[in-house]
């Protein structure tokens, strides 16, 4: 057995996928809200006999107990394998698992850590940044210990960074090219970063995906922070910026408090409060947000108090949303972010904190305020920013108290509120319904039959019982999905040689590309029917197909006697209609039963 395989076997899905969400029990198998979409009901299906995973909502992933892995850490196979092997006791003999996309990773990962040490040394012990570290030490008062928590350095001018990589470390051009450490002007390579503050970015795990520089002056000339660009490893709105040092607290808390800028975050390390993130752009992703919610189901939303701050706070509101999780609000008073706040009195700032507001309770609040509330005019305007997202609202009850609180705040009634939700609510489904009619077409209806059939028969104790019924309806049909088509004939003659139904005995003996189409009938989620009833369902099921294959053959047959009627064949013609005839009558026949 090779070690994959024993990791495989000694580790247990239902255990691994556990760890991170909670499973309902459904049947033979566990159910929970798929972590890979947004969704309100659990679609996401884990078979403990067949030690998969498969989601039956809008992304459709599946796989093994290192797909789980990979897809939910966002990491390659052999990463996934260590862990895996390391769980379950196994020590890996062999190495190269690497594939290249992985390796490459890998070695991005290393030369950023060696980019930040160097960076974080010329900032901390070098007197190339001396102007620099005055600027983070006496103007922005970030304590040397902190500088080293966050790997904080100094990019100066020119090319150290570069000649420092590849003349000393061995690197070539093209790695730091790809890791958007350096830039090509004609036929010379400088350092990407120039006279900057440097933050390091880790993902969640620890690596540093990429940075962020700022200015040590403001002018006009240039952006006070520019990040890495999009590399292998580095998205932008994938990651937040303090998430390495937060993760722990945000898990303890249950709450990340999430802020705009890398100085908002350190100022509030600084005072002893480490549950904090930057979003770092200009309003929360979903990517983050399903990051997040991994870690916690409550966030605080502190962001800068000027308008494009508030207009972020709304925007990140749908993704929060979406994934239910509560929101709150850190009103700041005497300055307009985190870090001015703190700089000014670091007590305010920590009793803002401590008294966080229900967001709804704060966009009520603040919008009533914006408007005159005696006028019509104001009246519909305050609707107009509210009703939306009021809307969105996930949880009923929250949704009906806030509309009821905005009804007696506008002296309107309640069912005037309603109806005007009601209009809003038709137009975005109006709008949604044409995003999926302009989506190219995922599976045919024939092809979900297909997959029911099919699912019918496998999850069925005993499938020959059935198969014997419905194998003459289905001799002649032919198949949208050519691999339920092959499973359905190897059940059918497993079914012949075997009266009980293994199935490990029957996928040992089936060809592997046809796996995942019988792991995907095993898995779907089936009504609950008793063993006669659901002989009925599969009976009903199979006479559909056969409706549905026959009257794709009609209209076939149909068009070809026409165009043989053009072509005036008359021989051709008279076996065609004899064949037309015969199968009118067999989809009669099919209708009388
Ligand atoms: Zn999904």
């Amino acid at each position: 057995m090779d070690q994959v395989t024993e990791v495989r076997q000694k580790t247990d899905i239902v255990q691994l996928i556990q760890e991170y969400l909670p499973l309902k029990k459904a049947g033979h198998n566990f159910k929970a809200n798929c972590p890979f979409h947004e969704e309100k009901s659990p679609s996401f299906i884990v078979s403990p006999q067949r030690q998969i995973w498969h989601c039956f909502g809008g992304c459709g992933k599946g796989g093994d107990v290192f797909s789980f892995l990979m897809e939910y850490e966002h990491i390659e196979f052999p990463e996934a394998l260590r862990i895996l092997a390391d769980k379950a006791g196994v020590k890996l003999i062999q190495k190269n698992f690497d594939s290249s996309s992985s390796s490459k990773k890998e070695m991005l990962y290393g030369i950023n850590r060696l980019a930040a040490e160097f960076y974080h040394y010329l900032l901390t012990k070098h007197t190339l940044g001396k102007n620099a570290l005055q600027y983070a030490t006496e103007k922005r008062h970030i304590k040397p210990q902190t500088l080293r928590t966050f790997l904080i350095g100094y990019a100066p001018t020119g090319s150290a960074l570069t000649t420092y990589l590849i003349k000393k470390k061995g690197y070539t051009s093209q790695d730091l090219l790809d890791a958007g450490l350096a830039y090509k002007r004609g036929n010379l390579l400088f350092d990407f970063f120039q006279d900057r503050l440097l933050f390091a970015l880790y993902d969640h795990r620890g690596n540093i995906v990429g940075f962020s520089g700022r200015i040590l002056q403001n002018t006009d000339k240039t952006s006070k922070y520019i990040n890495t660009r999009e590399t292998l490893i580095y998205h932008k709105g994938m990651t937040f910026f303090g998430f390495n040092t937060a993760k722990e607290t945000i898990k303890k808390e249950n709450l990340a408090i999430l802020m705009e800028g890398e100085l908002d975050v350190i100022s509030s390390f600084q005072e002893g409060i480490t549950n904090v993130v930057a979003v770092k752009g200009t309003a929360l992703t979903e990517d983050q947000v399903i990051l997040l919610s991994r870690f916690c189901s409550k966030v605080a939303l502190c962001f800068d108090m000027d308008a494009p701050g508030q207009e972020a706070l709304k925007r990140s509101l749908a993704h929060l949303e979406k994934k239910n999780m509560a929101t709150l609000v850190i009103v700041l008073t005497g300055g307009k972010d985190a870090d001015e706040v703190i700089q000014q009195d670091a007590i305010i700032f920590k009793k803002a904190i401590k008294h966080p507001v229900h967001v709804y309770d704060y966009l009520l609040d603040q919008i009533a305020n914006k408007y005159s509330i005696s006028t019509a005019v104001g009246k519909q305007q305050i609707g107009d920013e509210l009703l939306p997202l009021f809307g969105q609202i996930n949880n009923e009850i929250i949704k009906e108290h806030y509309i009821q609180k905005l009804s007696s705040v506008l002296h309107v009634s309640h069912d005037a509120l309603e109806r005007e939700l009601a209009k809003r609510q038709k137009e975005t489904v109006a709008k949604q319904q044409l995003k999926l009619l302009t989506k190219p077409a995922s599976k045919s209806r024939e092809e979900m039959l297909e997959t029911y059939f099919l699912a019918l028969l496998v999850q069925f104790p005993q499938p020959k019982i059935l198969i014997e019924k419905t194998l003459p309806l289905l001799s002649s049909y032919q198949w949208h999905n050519v691999s339920l088509g092959k499973v359905f004939h190897f059940l059918s003659l497993y079914s012949s040689a075997h009266t009980a139904f293994n199935h490990e005995d029957f996928t040992s003996s089936l060809a592997q590309e046809l796996l995942p189409a019988f792991d995907i009938s095993y898995l779907l989620p089936i009504p609950i029917l008793n063993d006669d009833t659901l002989q009925k369902e599969t009976l009903r099921v199979a006479i559909e197909l056969q409706h549905q294959f026959l009257k794709g053959k009609v209209k076939q047959l149909s068009e070809l006697i026409q165009q043989k009627e053009q072509e005036g064949n008359m021989e051709e013609i008279e076996k065609m209609q004899k064949e037309f005839n015969e199968l009118i009558e067999q989809m009669h026949r099919k209708d009388d039963k």
